[in-house]
């Protein structure tokens, strides 16, 4: 019988969760320790690819994914000021092209399945870590309580200000891009009828809907099975912003940063009460993940930019090939997770660099042609 891994995760996001999940589903023993004293996402939405739907489908979790998820019919790109249509990208036909639907997805409802599908008693919440270790016969995990952890691996799954990535190669410089967003989410009937029963508003119930301009972005689109509107407006700036998702702003400087939007825009912003903003920055990819029996997973391996909307579907990708490389030779983990390591890497800093040079181009007048995402979709983990 193959021998059964006993696997440090730390961080329980949508990463750490998924390859908890894909580890389980093959017979290893996993452990998840997380920072905060309860498990939980922002209120916010995001898509997911063809490609990672895929490896959400392989994990066993198509129903419950079907049920709360959206299928959009397009990707619509609208000019800001007239509202015309600049770019149409059907998502229609993404099951027979790459194999699975384009999905969108609440956080909150992506991260409970993944947390319905896992051991409850594999999570051990206020749990941070601050340092790893690697040796001959195990990895170690150090947590801020005096706790430690000791198993065949650890994975750092702790997000983009991962202490695992630090700890195996240093504290790096992120970059701020100068670009700020505001999101919020609104039940669908009452952000329609703010925005007016017209042919604009009737494309945010069932479409991904991306309003361009030179000066930034408002993407709209419907989550939980079309009940609620996803709300983010960004824009360049000068300001000056910390790296967080959830710093509070007001109302009052979410409008008045677009002022002179289309009104459908303005109309919508202007149902969000509960106003939050983050500031995008950039890192460079790694060269690195792995050091001995320590490997990265998800953001803490290869944060992105939001930009080609990957950044969660690169890290389900991740976490269920990590799953099949432990499980071909769990009898030399280190070299498992080296041959996870070759397999991933090179995909996810192409995608990095193509999430930033797409954000790039987006600031570029008259709109260059949308970069194509077919090496992206097709990718599929699970047919390994
Ligand atoms: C604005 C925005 C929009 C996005 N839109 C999309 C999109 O449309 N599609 C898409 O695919 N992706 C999108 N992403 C990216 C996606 O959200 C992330 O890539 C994804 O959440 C990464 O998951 P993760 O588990 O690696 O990290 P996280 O979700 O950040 O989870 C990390 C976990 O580790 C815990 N943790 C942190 N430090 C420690 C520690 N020291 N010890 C223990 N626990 C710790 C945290 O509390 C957290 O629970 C977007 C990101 C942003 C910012």
């Amino acid at each position: 019988m193959a021998r059964r891994l006993r696997i440090i995760i730390i961080g329980g996001g949508i990463g750490g969760l998924a390859a908890a999940r894909a580890l389980a589903l093959r017979g290893h023993e996993v452990e998840i320790h997380e920072r905060a004293s309860q498990l939980g996402e922002v209120g916010a939405g995001l898509q997911l690819g063809p490609n990672a739907v895929k490896a959400l489908y392989a994990l066993g979790l198509r129903s419950e994914v079907d049920r709360l998820c959206c299928a959009p019919e397009s990707n619509v790109m609208l000019n800001w000021a007239d509202g015309a249509v600049m770019h149409i990208e059907p998502f229609q036909d993404s099951f027979t092209q790459y194999g699975a639907p384009y999905l969108t997805a609440h956080r909150a409802d992506l991260h409970g399945i993944l947390m319905n599908a896992v051991v409850q008693n594999s999570i051990h919440l206020n749990r941070r870590c601050l340092s790893v270790e690697s040796n001959a016969k195990n990895a170690i995990a150090r947590f801020a309580d005096g706790w430690q952890a000791e198993g065949d691996v650890v994975i750092g799954a702790d997000g983009i200000h991962s202490a695992v990535r630090e700890t195996l190669w240093g504290k790096d410089q992120p970059r701020y891009t100068h670009y700020l967003g505001w999101r919020g989410i609104l039940p669908m009937e009452q952000a329609l009828a703010a925005m007016g029963d017209n042919a604009k508003a009737a494309m945010h119930r069932k479409d991904v809907v991306l309003w361009r301009s030179p000066a930034g972005t408002a993407l709209f689109y419907p989550l939980r099975a079309g009940e609620l509107l996803n709300v983010f407006a960004g824009k360049y700036t000068d300001e000056w912003a910390e790296e967080s998702w959830t710093v509070p702003s007001t109302h009052d400087e979410m409008i008045d940063s677009f002022e002179g939007w289309h009104p459908t825009i303005l109309r919508a912003l202007g149902e969000v009460r509960e106003v939050f903003k983050w500031a995008f920055f950039d890192r460079e990819p790694l060269t690195r993940w792995t050091q001995g029996r320590v490997s990265l997973l998800g953001d803490a391996a290869h944060p992105m930019m939001p930009t080609l909307a990957q950044g969660a579907g690169i890290t389900i990708e991740d976490a269920f090939v990590l799953a099949r490389c432990l499980d071909a030779q769990p009898e030399n983990p280190a070299a498992a997770l080296m041959a996870y390591e070759a397999e991933r890497l090179g995909r996810a800093s192409k995608v990095q660099i193509m999430a930033r040079l797409q954000f790039e181009d987006n600031r570029k007048v008259p709109r260059p042609p949308p970069q194509s995402k077919t090496w992206i979709y097709e990718h599929d983990v699970t047919a390994a």
